[in-house]
């Protein structure tokens, strides 16, 4: 690091941080630094010409900053002495440091990470024993989040912030990092897990936060970055609308819709942006999704026991859904300290599952992941220590 990761939070740390020409002023004007995860790649070519160097000098740090995890410019060999010197005065690199590794029982693994300033990420990697290609991490996009679904965990945190497209990315960084050291410990000769498919359903909702996240999925796939293709990347939303289509055209990565009930009175309810757009809404956005052949959106629908797990509903959802290629995710509530909500019996979840069945739905219900370390979907934000947080259940 160019600087103590203790260091205070330089100025160019504010929550709104992808203004790039504020920070190439700031940065210019030797006061203060940028943060290079701020920058996506377009980003970081343009500020390398600013410093007379040819743009490739930006991929060439791309690939220590996200392919080694190299955090501090002294140590990348390939670029002069000087330029060096010149990106540490200019760049900072506010990596992620492993705050708390929890690994559970079938492998899942929660990771907490400190981010520059305190705040705490967190991220689950959840091994598939089947077809170890078809390993996940899930990772998050923002620190808390301002949905307010009444569900889910983060919800209680409210937003603390943003993540920059660099945090949002070196949270996969991290993981990689963590799990070939992982391996070696367990014996020299064994090879780490890789990491197949990226799912965005962590702490945060990815839409809101745009910007960033577009940029991030811009290094993730980049040949100069973890070189993750767009279609193993799922980007999961809770329904802001008139970013779908937005999406659709500005990337190529996977939709997942968090549908999760089938009237608006009850989505209303458990999801209070739903008043702002509803099923309908939520539905003809989707519908402006572009979908490449064979691919399908995603949605998922959270059971609650006695609010939206009844054969009516289970009618309902496959008239909403019956025109579209998608398929379903059936995710038996994960209960959590924070909520009333219930799970329903394993009967009742397969019931609703056999009604989808029979309308020749795909259909899969989603074993809850790393229950024992509360890596379960909704269940991230419960170890949250950020300095400001709403909440803070210390375990
Ligand atoms: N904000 C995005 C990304 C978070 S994804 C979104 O809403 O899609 C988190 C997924 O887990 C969502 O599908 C959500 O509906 C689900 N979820 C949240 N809390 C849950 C809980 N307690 N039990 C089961 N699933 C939950």
């Amino acid at each position: 690091m160019g600087s103590p990761l203790t260091d205070p939070v330089p100025m160019s740390m504010s929550s709104s941080r992808t203004d790039l020409d504020l920070d190439l002023g700031r940065a210019t004007d030797g006061a203060s630094q940028t943060s290079v995860f701020d920058l996506g790649p377009g980003d970081l070519a343009a500020f390398v010409q600013t410093l007379n160097e040819p743009a490739y000098r930006a991929a060439q740090i791309s690939r220590w900053l996200y392919q080694r995890g190299v955090t501090d410019f002294e140590a990348m060999s390939d670029l002069s002495k000087g330029l060096r010197q010149r990106l540490a005065e200019r760049l900072f690199v506010p990596a992620l440091r492993v705050h708390r590794v929890e690994r559970g029982v079938d492998g899942t693994t929660k990771y907490a990470f400190r981010a520059w300033g305190g705040d705490v990420v967190e991220a689950v990697f959840i091994p598939d024993a089947s077809a170890p290609g078809r390993n996940t991490l899930c990772i998050s996009s923002q620190v808390g989040c301002a949905l307010d679904c009444k569900f889910c965990l983060t919800a209680s945190l409210g937003l603390v912030r943003n993540l920059a497209p660099g945090e949002i990315v070196d949270q996969l960084t991290r993981v990689r990092l963590d799990l070939e050291a992982e391996a070696i410990r367990q014996s020299p000769e064994a090879t780490a897990p890789q990491i197949g498919n990226i799912v965005l359903m962590g702490m945060g909702e990815p839409l809101q936060n745009y910007g960033a996240l577009v940029k991030a999925l811009e290094i993730m796939s980049s040949e100069d970055g973890p070189k993750i293709s767009p279609r193993r990347i799922t980007v999961s939303t809770a329904g802001l609308a008139p970013k779908i289509a937005r999406l659709g055209r500005d990337t190529a990565v996977n939709l997942a819709i968090s549908l999760n009930a089938t009237t608006d009175a009850v989505r209303t309810q458990i999801m209070p942006i739903n008043a702002r757009w509803n099923i309908e809404a939520l539905l003809a956005a989707c519908r402006g999704f572009p979908l490449e052949r064979r691919r399908r959106i995603t949605f998922e629908y959270v059971l609650l026991g006695g609010v939206n797990d009844s054969d009516e509903d289970a009618r309902r959802l496959v008239r909403l859904l019956r025109s579209f290629r998608c398929k379903v995710n059936l995710i038996p509530f994960n209960e959590h300290p924070y909520s009333a909500f219930e799970r329903p019996s394993p009967g009742r979840v397969a019931a609703f599952q056999a009604i989808l069945s029979r309308a020749r739905m795909t259909v899969l219900v989603r074993t809850p992941r790393g229950d024992d370390i509360s890596a379960a979907c909704g269940q991230l934000g419960a170890l949250v220590e950020s300095p400001r947080s709403r909440l803070a259940i210390v375990s």
